[in-house]
């Protein structure tokens, strides 16, 4: 057989960088000369083992690694907005002043991060069982129903000594991929199934046997499938363990974060450090998103779900709004729509911006044959996330796209929709959230929709204000437009008041 041949033979393949080792090689040390199916699966096994021997000693043994039950680390870096920048990317924007603190504690089963950004600064604690989401800024939290995993949390990747654990307490799903070279060093590539069933791949120096980065699948809206390069290096001695002073990540060959390490401490102080801090409003829980279409003004729906799509009648046909929440979440917006107006057609396709959590159903959309309405720049973005290779994300199931293409309907600062009494009128409010940004207002119902920038909290103190809705909000005064009922694809409805009472707290200074 072909198949069989072509494993056979001596010398390697390359993929993305990554030579597969090839059966043959590994065998030659072992005298094992089984069939070739077993062949193949018992040397990438034996071939790994070794390596992580390898690893586990470079990060000071497994005994002592073993009992790593608590760290704390403190970073500082550079994000890149891959899926947030203000136009499509590349090159993405830049987001530096980012400041990340962990504190772990295995054998207490606990957790605190504290993420803090030029534009956010969110918290979060993990303890019994139970996760506190903090809002840095407004000083509040609220308590989510059920608390991850931490010895499968996120944490551990981002640690490397905890990851060659990992490696080794694992050891029986590691096989040897391959080689890789990185920064000029060989290294071996380790297959790694993690608890959760993700695959990892682990490159590891062959001289110093350490982690030199990690791979994960990435269902990226920008490239398609793809994966997700994270890099350690500097490495310095912290108590006996090698740990990187530098992390980076990229995907599709564009670097999303970089980070360096500013503390890291083996054996924090833990007391007191899972708490609440004092003086922190309680809020409810935000209630679960609505399972049905809401219908705020005749003919005009809110969709359902964790993003709410917009969906405006206009008598022969259907205008939509967004397609946040994926293919699956718009498909059960279209099918309840589909019931409400009895099998109206949906012709127009409208996206508020490219940000890929609101656009990612978009091949839903254009699927039923609708045009797709957005700015001449983000055409190319949204083509390729309708032609995409996607089968990581959970909507596998690709909808069949219409012979032809995209069809796409290129607008300026504003376009106007009109069937009858009913009018759309759509406006494009460049903001630090994104350039091409459109909100979308009916005069009739003096009804303003849009995403992102204006939200309002389910609860508690409004949100302040800041440069996006600073520059949302002045395009907006200059349309003099009379709002009644404000929606957004996150939050709750609100009033034209809500808005201007944000835009005054900035003006008074009360908060940023
Ligand atoms: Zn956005």
């Amino acid at each position: 057989m072909m198949v069989k041949k072509r494993l056979s033979t001596p010398g390697g393949t390359r993929s993305r960088g990554i030579h597969l080792l090839l059966p043959s090689l590994a065998l030659a040390g072992l005298g094992w000369t089984g069939s070739l199916a077993a062949d193949v699966f018992l040397s990438a096994y034996a071939g790994a083992q070794p390596v992580i021997q390898r690893t586990i000693n470079a990060y000071g043994g497994a005994d002592r690694l073993q009992t790593l039950e608590t760290i704390y680390l403190k970073t500082e870096g550079t994000t890149y907005q891959r899926y947030q920048s203000r136009v499509p990317g590349p090159p993405f924007d830049e987001l530096e002043g980012n400041e990340n603190t962990y504190l772990l504690d295995l054998a207490g089963d606990q957790f605190r991060g504290e993420f803090r950004g030029p534009i956010f600064a969110n918290g979060l604690i993990i303890r019994d069982g139970k996760t506190y989401n903090l809002d840095l800024v407004r000083e509040t939290w609220t308590e989510a129903p059920s608390a991850p995993d931490l010895r499968q949390h996120f944490i551990q990747r981002i640690l490397p000594p905890l990851l060659a654990l990992k490696l080794y307490q694992r050891s029986r799903s590691v096989t040897l991929a391959g080689t890789s070279t990185i920064d000029g060093q060989l290294n071996d590539v380790l297959s790694l199934a993690w608890d959760n069933g993700n695959l990892y791949m682990v490159h590891v120096a062959r001289d110093s046997g350490l982690i030199s980065r990690y791979d994960i699948l990435a269902p990226d809206q920008v490239v398609g499938d793809t994966i997700a390069e994270s890099y350690f290096s500097d490495y310095e001695d912290v108590d006996g363990i090698p740990f990187p002073m530098r992390r980076w990540q990229q995907i599709g060959g564009e670097k999303t974060v970089d980070f360096r390490t500013v503390e890291v401490d083996f054996a924090p102080d833990l007391e007191d450090r899972f708490a609440v801090p004092d003086g922190y409003v309680e809020l409810p829980s935000p209630a679960p998103p609505a399972s049905e279409l809401r219908e705020l003004a005749k003919g005009v729906y809110l969709g359902n779900g964790a993003y709410q799509n917009l969906y405006i009648d206009m008598g022969e046909y259907l205008i939509s709004v967004d397609a946040g929440g994926g293919p699956a979440l718009v498909r059960t917006d279209l099918a309840q729509l589909d019931a409400l107006t009895e099998g109206k057609p949906l012709r127009y396709a409208v996206m508020t911006h490219h940000h890929s959590d609101h656009t990612d159903g978009v091949d839903a959309l254009s699927a039923t044959g609708a045009t797709v309405v957005s700015s001449e720049r983000n055409r190319a973005y949204l083509t390729a996330l309708v032609n995409g290779r996607r089968y990581l994300a959970a909507n596998a199931e690709r909808p069949l796209q219409p012979e032809g293409g995209l069809a796409y309907l290129a607008i300026g600062d504003q376009h106007t929709f009109k069937e009858g009494r009913r009018r759309v009128e759509v406006y494009r409010l460049p903001n630090a959230h994104a350039e091409d940004y459109y909100v979308v207002y009916l005069p009739r119902e003096k009804l303003l929709y849009g995403a992102d920038v204006f939200n309002l909290p389910a609860s508690g103190p409004a949100f302040p204000a800041n440069e996006m809705f600073d520059g949302f909000y002045q395009g907006l005064r200059a349309l003099d437009l009379k709002i009644k009922i404000v929606a957004n694809a996150h939050g709750p409805l609100g009033t034209g008041a809500d808005l201007e009472a944000r835009a005054d707290g900035a003006k008074t200074g009360t908060d940023n």
